[in-house]
């Protein structure tokens, strides 16, 4: 049987506000090169479309982090694919993400950049599931803050499916 997915936030809210975000990172990286992170697989729809918007140069990284569950409960971070350390030092890096849960991904992520010297780091998600948070971690440009709910679409997948809906949904 279909599965129902339920929309969440419509494509035109999207749009509305990747142009929001991307007006605000553009005045507050007025005259600098901005590098993009995008992080695999989830975000490069919503980073294509945050790109597209922006005036200030910008350059495109992929990154791709992945979490291995140990004896211990807290799952270790590693970079399954990563970019060369002359990548990251003196540059203005945005990580961009397609959503914030427990915080533990982005949070590691963050101090393995950090460690690379660059010359500012910020975080931009599409959605910020604060709630759901298990390390403390703020994003600094926020799409959507929402509820704990598993969403889909924009990127965002459920076993792979369901990337390629143009607005973010909750499959019911
Ligand atoms: P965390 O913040 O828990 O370390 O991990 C965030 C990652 O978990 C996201 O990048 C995403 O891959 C996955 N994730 C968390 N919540 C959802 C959700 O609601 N839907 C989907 N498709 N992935 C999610
Ligand atoms: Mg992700």
């Amino acid at each position: 049987m279909a599965d129902t997915i339920e929309v969440l936030i419509p494509e035109e809210q999207i749009d509305t506000r990747i142009r929001e975000l991307a007006k605000q990172i553009d005045s507050e990286y007025a005259g600098k090169s901005v590098t993009l992170f995008v992080t695999l697989k989830g975000a490069c729809f919503f980073a294509c479309e945050l790109a597209k918007r922006m005036t200030v140069p910008i350059f495109m990284e992929y990154i791709q982090a992945a979490s291995y569950e140990g004896t211990s409960s807290t799952g270790t971070i590693t970079m399954k694919l990563d970019v060369p350390d002359d990548a990251v030092a003196g540059k203005h890096v945005i990580i961009v993400e397609d959503v914030i849960d427990t915080g533990r991904t982005l949070a590691a992520v963050k101090d393995l950049m950090q460690a690379r010297n660059p010359a500012s780091l910020a975080v931009c998600s599409l959605l910020d599931k604060h709630e759901c948070r298990v390390v403390p971690f703020e994003g600094d440009y926020i799409g959507f803050s929402i509820g704990n709910d598993f969403v889909v679409g924009y990127g965002l997948d459920w076993d792979q499916k369901y990337r390629n809906l143009p607005y973010i949904g909750i499959v019911r």
